[in-house]
C-alpha cells in the first residue's frame, strides 16, 4: 500500500525514473495477456441531466439529432446483430437520470414504461434470454435498491468515479453536473461492493485536477477495493480537447502525466485490469502497455463509440498488431472478468449463462 505521499512523488517522476515506474508497473503483470471485450454500445438517450464542460455527447431535448430514447426494435435489432458479429457485451451506456426531463419520460410513457431503469432492465432482460451476449451498464450514479434490481440482469456495472475532489464542482468541468458529486458517486460504487457486483470504474486526467487530487481519488479507490473487493477494471481516461464544447481551450494531459497515472494505478491495484482507452490514444496506445496497461476496452465490429464520435475504434487487426508488436498476446474476454465469474458476484440467471 503506498501512501499520499508517496503517490504524489511517484506521479511526479522524472527522466530515468519514469523508466523505472514503468518496469515495476509492468513486472506486477499476471500473464502477457492484454485483453478486450468485443462489445456492442447502446446509448439509449443522448438526454442527461448532467452538462460536463468537456461532453460531446450529451443534446438538449429540442437539438436535430436528439435521441429522446432509442426504441426497442432498434436496440433488440441492434444487439441480435451483434449477436451476429460473435459480440459477447452489450454496453448500455446513456445520459444520467434523463428522466427527469418530460420528454424523455413522455416517450418512454409511450413504450408502457415508468421510467429509463425500468426500460433498461427490460432490455438488458430480452438481451439475456434472446440473444448469447451480456449486459453491461453503466446508467450513471444509482441508489442501492436500483443497483439491486440491475443486478439481477447486468454481468458487470460501471461508473467512473472521475475524481474525488469537490472543487471540481465548482469549474467548467463539473458546475452544472449536479451527478458529478464525488460523495454521490462513491456512494455508487460503494453500495455496488456491498451488493457485489462486478465493476469498472477509473479516473478522468486533466480536466483541472491537481497531482494530490489524482493521488487521493486513486486512494479512495484502493480503501473501496480494499473494503468490498468488486473493483474489476479501473479506467485513465484523457480529457481531449474538442471543437465547440466549453472547455474547447483547455489543455489535455501530457503524454507523461497519462503514463505515471498509468503506472502508479496499476502498483497500487495489481490485481485489477488497467485500461487507456485506445481510441483516443491512438499514436501512443502502445506505451500505455509499457507503463502496465493490461485492457484495451470494449471494442466493437457493429457500432461507433459514441461518447467520442471523432475517434472510431481501432479495427480489431490493428489492435492485434499493437498488441504483439510488443511481445503481448491479445485476448478476449466478456464483460466480466474471470476472477468474479463466481456464484456470489452474479444473479443466478447470468452465473448459468455464463457457466
Ligand atoms: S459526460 Fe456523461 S454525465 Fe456528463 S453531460 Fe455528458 S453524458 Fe452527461
Amino acid at each position: 500500500m503506498l501512501s499520499k505521499d508517496e503517490l504524489i512523488s511517484l506521479l511526479g517522476v522524472q527522466g530515468n525514473d519514469v523508466l523505472q515506474l514503468m518496469m515495476k508497473a509492468n513486472a506486477l503483470r499476471s500473464d502477457h495477456n492484454i485483453t478486450y471485450s468485443k462489445n456492442v454500445f447502446l446509448p439509449l438517450t443522448n438526454i442527461c441531466r448532467n452538462e460536463c464542460g468537456y461532453c460531446t455527447f450529451r443534446r438538449e431535448v429540442d437539438a436535430p439529432d436528439a435521441t429522446l430514447t432509442m426504441p426497442p426494435h432498434e436496440v433488440m435489432a441492434t444487439i441480435h446483430q451483434a449477436d451476429v458479429y460473435g459480440c459477447k457485451e452489450a454496453l448500455f451506456t446513456f445520459g444520467e437520470q434523463a428522466d427527469a426531463t418530460r420528454e424523455v419520460k413522455d416517450a418512454l410513457e409511450r413504450l408502457g414504461f415508468e421510467g429509463m431503469l425500468e426500460y433498461l432492465y427490460y432490455l438488458c432482460e430480452r438481451t439475456l434470454h434472446e440473444t448469447g451476449l451480456l449486459p453491461h451498464s453503466n446508467p450513471g450514479i444509482l441508489k442501492k435498491d436500483e443497483l439491486k434490481m440491475l443486478r439481477e440482469v447486468n454481468a458487470s456495472m460501471g461508473l467512473m468515479l472521475e475524481n474525488t475532489s469537490t472543487r471540481l464542482m465548482e469549474t467548467a468541468a463539473h458546475q452544472k453536473s449536479p451527478g458529478k458529486d464525488p460523495k454521490l458517486r462513491i456512494k455508487t460504487i460503494e453500495n455496488a461492493g456491498k451488493l457485489k457486483i462486478p465493476f469498472t470504474t477509473g479516473l478522468l486526467i486533466g480536466v483541472g485536477e491537481t497531482v494530490e487530487e489524482r493521488a487521493e481519488s486513486l486512494l479512495e479507490l484502493r480503501r473501496i477495493q480494499n473494503e468490498y473487493g468488486h473493483i474489476q477494471e479501473i479506467i485513465i481516461q484523457n480529457f481531449k480537447p474538442k471543437t465547440g464544447i466549453e472547455m474547447e481551450k483547455h489543455p489535455e494531459p501530457s503524454l507523461l502525466e497519462m503514463i505515471r497515472m498509468v503506472s502508479v494505478t496499476k502498483l497500487l491495484f495489481p490485481e485489477c485490469g488497467v485500461q487507456v482507452p485506445p481510441n483516443l490514444n491512438r499514436d501512443t496506445a502502445q506505451i500505455f502497455l509499457l507503463a502496465g496497461a493490461d485492457d484495451w476496452g470494449g471494442i466493437s465490429p457493429l457500432t461507433r463509440d459514441y461518447v467520442n464520435p471523432e475517434a472510431p475504434w481501432p479495427e480489431l487487426d490493428e489492435l492485434r498488431i499493437l498488441t504483439e508488436e510488443l511481445g503481448f498476446q491479445l485476448k478476449e474476454r466478456l464483460p466480466v472478468y474471470p476472477e468474479y465469474i463466481k456464484k456470489d458476484f452474479l444473479s443466478d440467471v447470468i452465473f448459468k449463462k455464463i457457466s
